[in-house]
């Protein structure tokens, strides 16, 4: 949908034009897979994908949420009541972040917000931050507040907890508040410190490549994996992996101390933490091929050490690095489906994903869905 065509439905549907249209964008995480819950770092970039609030005020104190879809539930927040989780689960993402907004006393009153998104829904990029921070930015433009940007996220992190029920990082919410054009965030998971990392993308294509498959964990997956990471801690002394040294790794291996899991989620997270640490040096001199290579490690680690890819993924990074000029491939996010991403010179993109499509499409019986994008600015006000 074009600005003009979000315009004229919005007065479709509420009878009056838009006084403000705010946006918040979705993410990819680059590198820096599972080190969140080990205090390590993260570098997410945000895409040029987002999710659009249209609004205007309303007479009463009624908040009209107005979904994408004809078939989404259509809902209302009375503001006169305590806002509080219900069974309409798109809108308590909503809803928390409206509780958030009363905690800080920002003024309310009643609006129609009508949500426009071109987030993949339930993909793993993050239309869920983009959904809360778009709404805050929407209430902090009718309020005429601004907010500092990291309390913004911490805000909308605190909705996707205590309303949609996802114990999230904050990662999703930090990068949607806070990207930039050209560059991706290097953000420190225990100290909260956030430094812009230039990536320019001028020559290079980032393809991200939906697997379209979500694998259920049968062995309760990241609950699991959290807990051996937190027991080798313990067992090393460490509180979180973050403080693990690369000779404490060796000597873990080595121990009969450590179950096998254990060896083997040490040895990711704190080679994954190295391997971000080392993406933001190279990044910073423009070198792909050196970023590239940690692409592949980071994929292959999360493969055979943390065990958290799948077929689906595995093969779009295998087909990627038989492409020319793809400088590296990983799988991003949590795993067992949702999207890997292929970083390639721009003249190379369209052949690689021809390629990808049609061998993906050849191996499984379902096609991928293949999108170009480069780092993109985060929440802002269009108008
Ligand atoms: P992801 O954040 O990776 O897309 P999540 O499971 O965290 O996946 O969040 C997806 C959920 O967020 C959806 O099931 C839906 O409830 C909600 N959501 C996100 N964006 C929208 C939107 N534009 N309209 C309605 N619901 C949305
Ligand atoms: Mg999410």
């Amino acid at each position: 949908m074009t600005l003009d065509d979000i315009k004229r439905v919005f007065e479709e549907k509420t009878g009056k034009a838009p006084e403000g249209i705010v946006t918040a964008p979705g993410r990819v995480n680059l590198i820096g897979e599972h080190t969140d819950y080990n205090g390590g770092f993260v570098l997410p970039m945000a895409i040029d994908k987002k999710t659009i609030v249209a609004w205007a005020r309303r007479d009463d104190n009624i908040l009209n949420l107005i979904p994408e879809e004809p078939d989404d539930i259509y809902t209302t927040i009375d503001l006169d009541q305590p806002v509080e989780k219900t069974e309409v689960k798109w809108a308590n993402y909503v809803r928390g972040v409206i509780w958030g907004m009363q905690q800080k006393n920002v003024p309310m009153s009643g609006m129609d917000l009508m949500y426009v998104s071109t987030v993949p829904i339930g993909s793993g990029l993050s239309s869920s931050a983009a959904l809360e921070m778009s709404t805050a930015m929407a209430v902090l433009q009718a309020a005429g507040q601004t907010m500092d940007r990291y309390e913004m996220a911490l805000l909308c992190q605190k909705a996707e907890h205590d309303f949609a029920g996802t114990p999230c990082g904050i990662m999703d919410q930090a990068i949607s508040a806070l990207g930039q054009d050209g560059h991706a965030l290097l953000l420190d998971c225990v100290s909260g410190d956030q430094t812009l990392i230039p990536f320019d993308c001028s020559h290079a294509k980032l393809l991200v490549c939906d697997t379209k498959v979500k694998h259920a964990l049968n062995d309760g997956g990241y609950a699991a994996r959290r807990d051996q990471c937190y027991s080798a801690a313990e067992k090393l002394g460490v509180k979180l992996l973050r403080e693990a040294t690369a000779d404490q790794v060796d000597a873990v291996v080595a121990s009969d101390d450590y179950t096998d899991k254990e060896k083997m989620r040490v040895r990711h997270v704190v080679g994954e933490i190295q391997r971000t640490v080392d993406a933001v040096k190279v990044l910073e001199q423009n070198d792909f091929d050196a970023f590239g290579k940690l692409m592949f490690g980071s994929h292959n680690s999360l493969r055979d050490d943390y065990e958290v890819s799948c077929v689906e993924l595995d093969k779009i990074v295998e087909i990627a690095a038989t492409c020319e000029g793809v400088y590296g491939a990983r799988m991003t996010g949590g795993g067992f489906g949702g999207c890997a991403i292929v970083l390639v010179k721009a003249d190379n993109a369209d052949a690689t994903q021809a390629k990808i499509e049609a061998e993906f499409r050849a191996t499984f019986d379902h096609d991928c869905a293949i999108f170009a994008t480069k780092p993109a600015k985060g929440a802002c006000i269009i108008e």
